[in-house]
């Protein structure tokens, strides 16, 4: 079993090369009107292996979710490229690469229309993608109601009928209908109450080892990242500063700003005092990103080179690579 579980985690999915999405933004002055440049992702690479759950995190505006929407083609590169099974996604037609990769909203309501119910929302994709008959498409969208911990007296009732972690299960059954290789799952249960997060992360853990799923976790909840992923990429202001396994990277963070991630989960001992000090100060604006380290504006160990020269992810133990000047140079912080 975990033979064959690591010979699944060895083949790549996809790959994300020097993925960069920059969007205008257009502004008036004096002298007229000018465009400035949003950086909102800036050279972002990675790779996701088959069966496995790949998650993102960071703060808020710092480029997850558009990482994730032009991983599904919702947004176009700027520059770089996104290869699925070794081939650019861009030589897909939306409708092929629909089949291969599906998107989990992390908004359950608005992600699905008011006025279908909630069988023939999951049938809908079968639908569009003329798959069977009309019969056997209903008798899917029955099954993955089930699968999804819904019942088949519930296949006429509209959204609003139901609770946001039912609806949330009509999302996920919608995602998997058309057997997805990849799921794109962009914070998917950051609206729901905790009980309820853990019945839908309980949920994909058990579909995955069904449907043999890759995910792609987005989420600024380290803790759920820690329960669902096999690896993480920690992101800020569109650029990935950490990358390692989740435990080499719960054990061992590197970065100054994965340690402060880790240290603003809270934990339930009022004895136990904070390790490596709060982060402070908001994410600057990808349209005017800081010079040198993205990150320099709230690190407590920023120096002059930090402030002048960007740092590289860089290999400091098998698969955990980090971007920071100062662990490079002492490996201390
Ligand atoms: Fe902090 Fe400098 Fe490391 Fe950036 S490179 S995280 S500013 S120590």
């Amino acid at each position: 079993m975990t033979n064959r579980r690591e010979s699944i985690l060895s083949e790549n999915l996809l790959e994300v090369q020097g993925l960069k999405i920059h969007y205008p933004v257009k502004s008036k002055n004096r002298l007229g009107n000018s465009v400035s440049w949003s950086k909102a992702v800036d050279g972002v690479s990675f790779t996701v292996k088959k069966g496995e759950t790949f998650g993102v995190v960071g703060e808020s505006g710092c480029g997850k979710s558009t990482t994730g929407k032009a991983i599904i083609r919702l947004l176009e590169p700027t520059e770089g490229k996104i290869l699925f099974d070794g081939k650019d996604i861009s030589g897909y037609s939306r409708k092929e690469l629909a089949r291969k990769i599906q998107m989990i909203f992390q908004d359950p309501f608005s992600s699905l229309d008011p006025r279908m119910t909630a069988g023939t929302c999951i049938a809908e994709p079968l639908s569009v993608h003329k798959v069977g008959t009309k019969k056997e498409r209903r008798d899917r969208a029955v099954q993955l109601m089930k699968d999804v911990g819904l019942r088949e007296d519930q296949y006429e009732r509209f959204p609003h009928e139901f609770s946001g972690g039912q609806r949330q299960r009509i999302g996920v059954a919608r995602a998997i209908a058309l057997q997805p290789e990849l799921v794109v799952c962009d914070e998917p249960v950051s609206a729901l109450d905790v009980s309820i997060q853990a019945q839908i992360l309980n949920l994909m853990k058990e579909l995955q080892n069904k449907y043999k799923l890759t995910y792609i976790f987005i989420s600024h909840n380290l803790s759920v990242v820690k329960f669902l992923c096999d690896r993480v990429a920690v992101m800020y202001l569109g650029h990935i500063v950490e990358l390692a396994d989740k435990k080499e990277l719960f054990d061992n963070p590197c970065h100054p700003y994965t340690k402060a991630l880790l240290d603003a989960i809270p934990i339930a001992d009022p004895d136990v005092k904070s390790m490596n000090g709060e982060l402070t100060g908001d994410v600057p604006s990808p349209l005017n990103p800081p010079s040198g380290c993205c990150f320099h504006t709230r690190c407590p160990y920023a120096t002059e080179r930090c402030r002048k020269e960007a740092p590289v992810l860089h290999e400091t133990a098998k698969g955990h690579t980090v971007a920071c000047h100062q662990f490079h140079e002492s490996e201390t912080l």
